[in-house]
């Protein structure tokens, strides 16, 4: 066992990180000490993970993370970092490392606030570890402002501070930020390797683990939770129903309100889950008492965790639908492929007879625009338009085709 294990499919990435963490070891170790990263090195302070969700961006940060860490002995005899045993590697896998900070927000943005507390921790030396990590899994919602705040630190890192951002892509990273880190690309590992995971790591019995791996396509956390979770495997059913039920405007627009209403039924689980405790616990420290008035002063606070409650509703709902609308591109997907006749591995076998009654039922070209319909509800979306109403227009013209 190492710390890359986790690490599905990605084995170039995975020997640069390797390489690196050697580096970076003799860094730490030599009398070099303190003096700055030279050209010729394979680490770098500030390193940009990309590739399509579910490729393992933050498995591999975090691997690579683990890596810096490591004291196993066996480096002084010529070992790779990243034992998967000693201290070092253990707490930074399982996130107790006091110097491997994961930032992940469950907001739609990441703000001048939070950045600028980031920024000013990753100025400290390492507590007790060799490197001050700064793994931030979704550099994509950086604000502009944001985005500003961290490139200062990027620019003028601290001996000791490795930032690694992750993102689905390039694009989504401001140009003056990725410009500055050295860029590694994931791709979609293959169903078979991520099959494998499930079983060896998981213990998920071998035929649900890969029908689990070819329904998601090579997205190791979707195949991971449809594998393991009852409740993914319903909603996962229910949207793969609807293409059947877009037949009249009826069915069109039970479809969408029953697509919006398990998205809501999500957050509210989510909320309910989180919202209650972090809010009793603000009042506890804040100095309330349960149950009774809060004292003065404290208004702004409780104001801006309810904000903030609020922002994650907002996200936790979008993910669920987002989902949703990625397992139905897939259905139509494979419905195309058995239109086409093309050799391509149908990702839905479990739903093979309605693929084959849409099919049957259609022509080519109208899949290409059912497909469409389906980008332009996650567009309307991501334009702020009513979520129930970008998903009316969606069933709508999926019946029509
Ligand atoms: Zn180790």
């Amino acid at each position: 066992m190492t710390v890359w294990d986790d690490l599905v499919g990605q084995n170039r990435v995975r020997e640069q990180l390797a390489a690196a963490a050697k580096d970076a070891d003799a860094l730490v170790t030599a009398v070099s000490d303190g003096k700055p990263l030279d050209q010729g090195s394979k680490m770098t302070h500030a390193w940009l993970f990309t590739g399509p969700p579910g490729s393992g961006r933050s498995t591999a940060a975090r691997a690579f993370a683990a890596a810096l860490q490591c004291t196993s002995p066996d480096r002084a005899l010529g070992g790779a970092p990243g034992c998967g045993f000693c201290d070092g590697c253990h707490t930074s896998l399982i996130g107790t490392h006091a110097d491997v900070q994961v930032i992940r927000t469950d907001l739609l943005s990441i703000g001048v606030k939070e950045t600028r507390d980031l920024v000013r921790r990753a100025q400290l030396s390492p507590a007790v570890g060799r490197w001050q990590v700064i793994v931030m899994e979704d550099a994509d919602r950086l604000t502009e402002g944001a985005g500003n705040v961290l490139l200062k630190a990027v620019e003028e890192p601290a001996p000791r501070t490795v930032w690694m951002l992750c993102a689905p892509s390039l694009e989504d990273v401001l140009p003056t930020i990725r410009s500055r880190c050295r860029h590694l690309t994931l791709s979609t590992p293959p169903v078979e390797a991520v099959a494998d995971v499930l079983i060896r790591r998981d213990g998920v019995d071998p035929e649900r683990a890969h029908s689990a791996a070819r329904a998601t396509q090579g997205h190791i956390g979707r195949a991971r939770r449809l594998a393991t979770d009852e409740r993914a495997r319903a909603r996962r059913a229910a949207v793969l129903k609807v293409p059947l039920r877009v037949a009249d405007v009826g069915g069109c627009l039970k479809a969408a309100q029953e697509l919006i209403d398990t998205a809501t039924d999500d957050a509210k689980q989510m909320a309910e889950e989180v919202d209650v405790k972090e809010t009793e616990d603000l009042k506890a420290a804040l100095g309330g008492v349960a149950g009774g008035r809060m004292p003065r002063g404290t208004a702004g606070a409780m104001k801006e965790l309810e904000d903030k409650q609020k922002r994650r509703k907002t996200r936790t709902q979008r993910d669920s639908l987002d989902l949703a609308l990625t397992e139905l591109t897939g259905f139509y997907r494979d419905v195309l492929a058995l239109q086409l006749g093309s050799r391509i591995a149908i990702a839905n076998v479990d739903v093979q007879d309605s693929l084959d009654r849409i099919a049957e039922s259609s022509s080519p070209a109208q899949t290409l625009r059912r497909i469409e319909s389906v980008i332009a509800c996650r567009e309307a979306m991501d334009r702020n338009v009513a979520p129930l109403l970008a998903v009316e227009a969606m069933t709508m013209a999926l019946r029509a085709g």
